[in-house]
């Protein structure tokens, strides 16, 4: 009995660490072909505390993802969306269903974005009045002191949610405030548009802290459950090393949605074996690194 004991608190902590499921679809709709739908956002539930807004392609070609994760004192929505959407709409119907299957009368929302590109700060203006509402401003210095963050990008951040802590990782190479988001209950780890399937750019200049922050990135989730790394576009077809044009709206055969912490753990060695910056295209994902063109004189 003594030696059965320390087993049975291992296989306890092992259960305990067991992330909390969710599920994801096969396809997205991306809006198309024709467009003659109304639907602005396609809503999926992961889990019944874990959402994931897809902005429709006919809206916008970007159609960006959006996250909207409830604790028991708050909900944290990641990113406001692309241009042309009535996100606020979508976002309110939202947890007025959540409220309602929680029988409760309301929580306060908390608003951050992935990163300050406009394709995911567009819908902000439509939170600015709304009530019960925290919007994190997207650039470096707002998101720093809302989250506490100290040594940026150093050290990581937490979140409580309620119940449900996040943590919070800088990775700054797309832009200065990039940061990632990992949830320890269901363990998936939301990348922005650092690491999705699609074209990960990165201006030349910002190579090395690109190189640097997926190293970080790789070394956090290393010895980590990770359910999902979800990032904020598809752009990769289901064909390896294909892609989607930019500008395309209508994608019948993209990649799925979710990679895993292996791609996170390729495009970490691909990157510290590379000697120069240049484009890389990896089997579902392409390293885009840009050189941004010198003005000419006026
Ligand atoms: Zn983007």
């Amino acid at each position: 009995m003594r030696r059965l004991f320390p087993m049975l608190l291992c296989s306890l902590s092992i259960f305990a660490q067991t992330p909390e499921a969710g599920t994801l679809p096969d396809r997205w709709p991306t809006g198309g072909p024709n467009c003659m739908e109304m639907q602005e956002y396609y809503i999926h539930e992961y889990n019944p505390n874990f959402y994931i807004l897809r902005q429709s392609g006919c809206t916008d070609y970007e159609k960006p993802f959006l996250y909207l994760i409830f604790g028991s004192d708050r909900a944290l929505l990641w990113d406001t969306g692309s241009r042309n959407s009535r996100v606020r709409e979508a976002v309110d119907r939202l947890m007025d269903r959540w409220l309602k299957a929680n029988k409760r009368t309301g929580i306060p929302l908390v608003v951050v974005h992935s990163h300050k590109h406009g394709d995911h700060i567009a819908g902000d203006a439509q939170f600015a009045d709304r009530p019960d509402t925290t919007l994190v401003k997207p650039d470096l210095a707002s998101v720093t002191a809302f989250f506490g963050f100290q040594n940026w990008p150093e050290q990581n951040a937490t979140l409580d949610l309620g119940g449900r802590a996040l943590d919070l990782v800088p990775i700054p190479g797309h832009t200065d405030d990039s940061f990632a988001l990992y949830d320890r209950r269901t363990a998936v780890l939301l990348t922005g548009d650092t690491v999705y399937p699609g074209r990960l750019y990165v201006n030349a200049p910002e190579f090395e802290t690109f190189r640097k922050s997926i190293h970080r990135l790789a070394a956090f989730i290393d010895g980590k459950p990770v359910a999902q790394v979800l990032g904020n576009h598809i752009e990769q077809t289901r064909t390896p090393f294909v892609d989607y044009p930019t500008g395309t709206k209508y994608q019948p055969e993209e990649h799925e949605l979710a990679l895993g912490a292996s791609h996170i753990f390729e495009l970490d060695r691909v990157l510290q074996g590379m000697t120069t910056p240049a484009v890389v295209k990896l089997r579902d994902l392409t390293i885009s690194v840009r050189t941004p063109q010198p003005r000419r004189p006026q």
